[in-house]
């Protein structure tokens, strides 16, 4: 064990591990492009997009240009009282791309900050408009969030943290994930659950929150579009504030540039983060349409309650702008389409095996469930010497490649998992 590791084993903790007996980790020197290069030289091809965030791989040379750039005229200044060419910039750019009813743009430092932000806006919504006992939410099970409190609150309450933090956290209504699969026929009846709880208690629902089309950490599950459509109508019906988290399914990765767009709805409420700035750096954005926000802003107080030290961070602002043309300046859709391809082929070859519970894929998501949970230590280990970063969880193995990965790499990446997919007893 060298220093860098016993330190870091000594004194660092990384997410969700133990001090006392934390999971391995492994030195990364550099990464450029789909590869990751270990302190050892070991090069790994990037099976992860660092959690769906480097979309461009890594050191892109257009994004680096951007923080370089930015970097000479300044780093950050606070928002309060400035604004600045970043922010405007981006601002314009997102806005001409998220659904049109979408108007007002707020910066926040990550995704579960974004949620966070998310979720006051319709708590202020509601009072502005005097409706002070529309204050809790409504989720889909399943569901992740991100693991700030009331970001954790709205996550699946079995395989989130509610166990853990019990009555600490704030109660929200929980209706079944729906049960249709992205490509299966829709059946009216699934929208039974959330008419009925909206019917009985839209008194004291300000929002309905979940991840639109894919629901990522809480599952990995891809359901039909339909049921936003049908969210959507009874959202507006019953006066419940629609938000959709598209921090993981933003940026194409499910070949939309946003998910909803499979449904073509438009919420009242929408946060991004991960791969807006390409995976450079942590911020997040969550949007409201003006409706939304003229409504917080007619109300006492007309101010919206939030505004964090970095907020419109002007570099990570730089970095997400050339981000969004960079994947605008080419057929984005047509490579996505590419990969989901190619994923649907390689991985069915694990349909077969004995261990293995179902193959899915959507855009440039490829999930293998298991039946049973795997040994992540074990895994991760197999997983490195056969050259590829893959990082699974609970029964799911899953790969999102950074969407410039070529045919050799995506071919190494795929049949790497494969080979240790069917090695798992
Ligand atoms: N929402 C969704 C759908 C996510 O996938 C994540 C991150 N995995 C978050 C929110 C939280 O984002 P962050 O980790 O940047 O706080």
């Amino acid at each position: 064990m060298n220093d860098i590791i016993e330190f870091d084993r000594k004194h660092i903790w990384h997410p969700y591990t133990s001090t006392i007996n934390p999971l391995p980790v492994y030195e990364v020197k550099e990464a450029n492009g789909v590869y990751i290069t270990l302190e050892n030289g070991q090069k790994l091809i990037d099976g992860m997009s660092s959690w769906w965030a480097a979309l461009h791989g890594y050191n892109n040379p257009v994004l680096n240009n951007a923080v370089n750039q930015q970097i000479k005229k300044m780093s950050h200044i606070m928002f309060g009282g400035f604004t600045h060419k970043p922010a405007v910039e981006l601002a314009k750019l997102i806005l001409s791309l998220v659904p049109k009813e979408l108007d007002k743009i707020f910066y926040a430092d990550s995704g579960s900050v974004a949620v966070e932000v998310a979720l006051k806006m319709a708590v202020q919504y509601w009072v502005a408009k005097g409706k002070k006992d529309k204050t809790n939410f409504v989720t889909i099970r399943s569901g992740y969030h991100g693991d700030t409190w009331n970001a954790m609150s709205v996550c699946d309450p079995v395989t989130g943290m509610h166990g853990l933090f019990g009555s600490a956290l704030p109660i929200r209504y929980f209706i079944e994930s729906p049960h249709i699969k992205f490509n299966q026929p829709w059946d009216e009846s699934q929208m039974d659950e959330l008419e009925n709880l909206f019917k009985e208690k839209a008194d004291e629902i300000a929002g309905f929150i979940l991840e639109p089309v894919v629901q990522g950490a809480g599952g990995m599950k891809f359901y039909n579009p339909t049921f936003l459509s049908r969210a959507r109508k009874l959202c507006d019906k019953y006066k419940v504030l629609l938000i959709l988290d598209e921090i993981a399914t933003g940026f194409g990765r499910t070949g939309k540039l946003f998910a909803c767009e499979y449904a073509n709805i438009s919420p009242d409420i929408m946060c991004i983060g991960k791969a807006l700035t390409g995976g450079y750096m942590t911020f997040s954005a969550t949007l409201a349409t003006d409706n939304v926000a003229s409504t917080i802003s007619s109300g006492n107080p007309a101010e919206f309650m939030h505004g964090p030290t970095f907020m419109g961070n002007p570099l990570a602002c730089a970095v997400a702008k050339a981000s969004i043309e960079l994947l605008l300046s080419y057929d984005w859709k047509a490579k996505i389409k590419h990969i989901e391809n190619k994923l649907k082929e390689g991985l069915s070859k694990a349909e077969e095996f004995e261990q293995v519970a179902e193959v899915r894929v959507l855009g440039a998501i490829g999930v293998i469930e298991m039946k049973k949970p795997v040994n992540m230590a074990v895994l991760q280990k197999r997983f490195v010497e056969e050259g590829i970063w893959v990082r699974p969880f609970g029964k799911l193995v899953y790969i999102m490649p950074p969407f410039i990965i070529e045919n050799e790499e995506l071919d190494k990446l795929i049949n790497g998992l494969i080979k240790i997919v069917k090695e798992i007893k």
